[in-house]
């Protein structure tokens, strides 16, 4: 007997979230950014925390496309409730970012500073990573 949910156009739907990255999920995100990503760092992956782009507590899912890895440092200083793209109905409009946010920008991971640029790390291994070698 298997039991599942599927939607009759999308397929299968996930019903098991969760919090932390599995190892796998982890060895992808070190793979797409072999430091820490945030301009100017140089911790190496392998030091690094697994983060949320779209944090965990605001509804962002445990994925590949959703994680990247930061610097313990980093990772804090993250703005998690900055503006995001669409505000959901009854949901309170998050403010400016202090410091930015770590976003996805056409495949690869960008900050997003309070001024709207979006700012890679130049770090010599930071253009070595999975998403730079394709
Ligand atoms: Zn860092």
């Amino acid at each position: 007997l298997y039991v599942g949910l599927f939607h009759p156009t999308a397929g299968p739907v996930n019903l098991y979230e969760a919090r932390f990255a599995s190892e796998k999920l982890r060895t992808l995100a070190m793979a797409e950014n072999l430091v820490c990503p945030w301009p100017d760092c140089n911790v190496p992956a392998d030091r690094c925390q697994v983060h949320h782009i779209d944090a965990h507590k605001h509804g962002g899912h445990t994925k590949p496309s959703n994680l990247t890895m930061l610097c313990k440092y980093h990772n804090g200083v993250n703005d998690d409730d900055g503006p995001r793209k669409k505000h959901r109905p009854g949901k309170t409009k998050r403010g400016k970012p202090k410091r930015g946010r770590m976003r996805r920008h056409r495949g690869k991971i960008r900050l997003h500073t309070p001024g709207g640029k979006l700012v890679g790390n130049t770090h010599d291994l930071s253009n070595m990573g999975a998403m730079d070698l394709i």
